[in-house]
């Protein structure tokens, strides 16, 4: 079966469209956590993160760069959370890589990104540069 914001993309499914360009397409969420809560896709299919290209990317960033003021303002919001849940244990139900964009004002009842967990992991200052230096040198790659 073929991708459902495959599908969004190719106009095959309706979608509530706030922005297009060749790239990207910009949409309303269909079960909206806040009011304005919209997906930015690339037009191109990717399931995830490391399945895009940095152009890809790029153009992806550009769009919500663009309309996170403009959805805000709407909302009567002054911030907005901004997210991609990469891959299905972080959340990631359609397997085509989307950037949320969530208005958010104070006392809207949601958290921060340290709400996703009770308790903080304990890691020390040795073990973060330890992974640092692992990080550099896959990086480099
Ligand atoms: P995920 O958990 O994969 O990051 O989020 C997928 C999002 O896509 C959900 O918030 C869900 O409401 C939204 N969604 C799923 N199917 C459709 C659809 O057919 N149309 C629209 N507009 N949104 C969808
Ligand atoms: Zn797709």
């Amino acid at each position: 079966m073929e991708c459902i914001f495959c599908q969004i993309a190719e106009g095959a499914i309706p979608n509530v469209t706030l922005w297009e360009d060749d790239e990207t397409l910009a949409f309303l969420d269909i079960r909206p956590l806040r009011p304005g809560h919209a997906l930015v896709i690339p037009k191109t299919h990717a399931a995830r993160l490391a399945d895009a290209s940095p152009a890809s990317m790029q153009a992806v960033m550009a769009t919500v760069q663009r309309l996170t003021p403009v959805i805000t303002q709407l909302t009567g919001s002054t911030d907005a959370t901004i997210a991609i849940h990469d891959g299905p244990a972080a959340g990631q139900e359609v397997p085509h890589l989307h950037v949320h964009i969530v208005p958010r004002q104070p006392g809207d009842g949601g958290g921060p990104i340290h709400a996703l967990f009770d308790r903080r992991s304990s890691v020390s200052s040795e073990e973060m540069h330890d992974f640092a230096i692992q990080v550099q040198q896959l990086v480099a790659q």
